[in-house]
């Protein structure tokens, strides 16, 4: 494992803390026009992929390991520990040792392989865990193993945090906010697949604080329900979502109805937005358009409905996006006809 970094008056926590807070967040809000069953219609969506380390999880564990550094639950010299699906490891293994710590990620073993490069490739020490090890709940049972081994180590446990609700109560949803505001708009609804749950909680809080009739609606995958089920039924191909179980930061009695949509229909969606647009986000960015369009169908053709590209495309381009995805009848993404975005500052 790469060592700590020399401590350095230069170089104060309180420094770290402040310059890494420049980099993350503060995403732009992409206007995404289309036509879609013969109506043009526009769904904004938060480029997250303009963060730190390339997704929305920099925000958690930006705010996760600076509450924790502000109570003195993290210490300088703790080893973080954490189990994720990859970009929360990512996003905890770069801040972790930009902030001088050691880290140690558990994750699924079948997780895509450029996943499993760029942790290493950050100084994390990745363990994988197989489908017979338990995958993800036997991530989260070896991550409180350590702990319980050493006195030295920092969990920020994503899953039942609420500093990470509180990271996108604080900034995601604000900023969604005042984007909208900056063209006369206020969200009538908000729409985003649900790993940890923190996305759809914390942008679900601060919506509502200022619409309370805003819809939020948290996203699942269709082939493996995890939310309407309580449990995982099946496997998926929308990395990043429905893991094993429901987070317990999730209160759906807080949300309104979950939206179901195929894995399949968001790869051709993703694939759409990176070839007609440019736009190379990942798979559970195309999730969230497909969501944002069923929302937007519900509450009317000009209602306002934001949702999240949560990062982009590199880290699945070995993965079935890289991939020609088979055409299904029930599928919206073909009969999306993509026009052009305008991105808000
Ligand atoms: N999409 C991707 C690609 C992700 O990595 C994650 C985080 N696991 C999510 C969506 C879901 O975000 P959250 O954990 O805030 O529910």
């Amino acid at each position: 494992m790469a060592d700590t970094l020399p401590l350095d008056e230069d170089f104060s926590v309180q420094d770290r803390f402040n310059s890494l807070s420049n980099l993350i967040g503060r995403t732009p809000l992409l206007a995404v026009h289309l036509r879609w069953r013969g109506q043009r219609r526009v769904v904004y969506a938060k480029a997250e992929h303009y963060s730190l380390t390339g997704s929305i999880k920099d925000r958690m564990a930006y705010n996760i390991l600076r509450c924790a550094s502000e109570s003195g639950a993290l210490k300088p010299g703790d080893l973080i520990v954490e189990a994720t699906s990859g970009n929360a490891g990512i996003a905890v293994a770069a801040l972790g040792r930009a902030l001088g710590h050691k880290v140690c990620i558990y994750m699924p073993d079948w997780m895509s392989s450029e996943r499993k490069s760029l942790l290493r490739s950050i100084g994390a020490e990745l363990h994988l865990v197989s489908k017979e090890e338990g995958g993800f709940l036997g991530s989260i049972a070896a991550t409180e193993k350590l702990a319980a081994e050493r006195g030295d180590v920092f969990l920020p446990c994503q899953f039942s945090n609420r500093d990470n609700c509180g990271a996108h109560e604080l900034q995601t949803g604000q900023e969604i906010l005042k984007q909208l505001a900056s063209i006369g708009k206020v969200p009538d609804g908000f729409v985003a697949g649900v790993g940890t749950g923190g996305t759809i909680m914390g942008v679900g809080r601060a919506l509502r604080a200022a619409n309370s009739n805003v819809a939020i609606h948290p996203l699942e995958p269709s082939e493996s329900p995890t939310l309407t089920t309580g449990y995982k039924v099946g496997a998926h191909r929308i990395q990043g979502i429905s893991d094993e179980f429901i987070p317990a930061i999730v209160d759906l009695s807080k949300t309104d109805s979950v939206v179901s949509v195929s894995d399949g229909d968001s790869i051709i969606m993703a694939q759409k937005l990176a070839s007609q647009l440019g736009l190379a986000v990942g798979i559970s960015s195309g999730a969230n358009l497909i969501g944002a369009l069923m929302v937007q169908d519900r509450l009317g053709v000009n209602s306002t409905v934001a949702t999240v590209f949560a990062d982009d495309n590199k880290k699945y381009l070995s993965t079935d996006l890289g991939r020609e995805e088979p055409v299904k009848p029930e599928y919206i993404a073909p009969e999306v006809e993509l026009i052009g975005f305008e991105a808000l500052q």
